[in-house]
């Protein structure tokens, strides 16, 4: 059996278990792959690392807080993985760690249309938002970026490309991106985030990475006024559906990856 699991603490609300699950039995693979999930304290995470590639484990996700953790432990990284600084995939290959992240990978594959040229607002500095600028500026889109600590904006636009705003202007921005972790708890984006419910319309595409406490109340307002709108479960599917492909080598299907981690 080829060992899988996600690593997080706390990480019994994760999705990952069953959207990998339902993709191995789908495809036949069940009785040669698995997929776990196990809860680590961040201070036993390299030390619980370092011991998975000799109980059968082939691989892992990694999720908060353990993705900068996962670049230190590692013995070879990926471009990607380095310059934004966090890892969330792991492979166990002829005693090596290698660190990949699929996070940017992720968002680019839900998003419906190249965002190259693109006027681009990203919502937050934090782990999730420097695998999102780093993307986005990559494929050419026009980045600003806003964060509650606007210092941590402004370093993170120093290090991957972007211009870190303030005060975001009205209607200004063909793509908005929450990656902040507002929503989590069940907070308004419209109290906590410089965010207008009149900002929303049809040439608009606003992405809410937050997923977990029901229905995006900013995704239900953008919506509403007609704009394309990809929730936090897509971009984790499409994440989980990378990390799959790296580890396997096969294609995973989507749509019951997508249906397992709605169930
Ligand atoms: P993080 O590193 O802890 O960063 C949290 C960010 O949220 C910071 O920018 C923080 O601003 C901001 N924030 C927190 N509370 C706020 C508030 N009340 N008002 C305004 N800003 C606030 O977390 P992360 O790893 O980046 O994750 C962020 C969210 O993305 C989480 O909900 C996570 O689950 C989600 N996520 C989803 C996916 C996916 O595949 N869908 C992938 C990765 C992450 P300060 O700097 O001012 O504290």
């Amino acid at each position: 059996m080829r060992r899988l699991a996600v690593l997080g603490f706390p990480i019994e609300f994760s999705r990952s278990p069953a959207i990998h699950n339902t993709a191995f039995a789908a495809l036949g693979m069940e009785g040669e792959w698995s997929y776990e999930a196990i809860e680590v304290p961040p201070d036993r995470f390299a030390e619980r690392v370092r011991a998975m590639q000799g109980e059968g484990f082939v691989g892992a996700n990694v999720t908060v807080p353990h993705k900068g953790a996962a670049l230190l432990v590692s013995d070879r990284r990926s471009g990607v993985a380095r310059e934004i600084g966090a890892a969330n995939t792991l492979i166990f290959e002829d005693d090596e760690i290698r660190a990949e992240n699929t996070d940017a990978r992720g968002l680019m594959e839900a998003l419906p249309e190249s965002p190259a040229g693109r006027r681009a607002l990203v919502l937050g500095a934090g782990g999730a938002a420097r695998a999102v600028v780093w993307a986005l500026t990559r494929e050419g889109a026009e980045v600003s970026v806003w964060n509650r600590t606007g210092d941590r904006a402004a370093q993170l636009c120093a290090e991957l490309g972007g211009e870190a705003v303030s005060d975001p202007a009205a209607g200004d921005y063909e793509l908005i991106v929450n990656s902040t972790s507002v929503g989590l708890r069940g907070e308004d984006p419209f109290d906590e985030l410089p965010l207008s419910r009149d900002w929303f319309g049809f040439s608009q595409t606003v992405v809410d990475l937050v997923y977990g406490h029901g229905d995006s109340k900013l995704l239900g307002v953008a919506g509403e006024a007609g704009a394309t709108v990809v929730d936090g479960l897509e971009v984790l599917v499409r994440q989980g559906a990378a990390s799959f492909r790296i580890w396997t080598g096969v294609d995973p299907p989507l749509d019951v990856m997508r249906d397992a981690a709605r169930a």
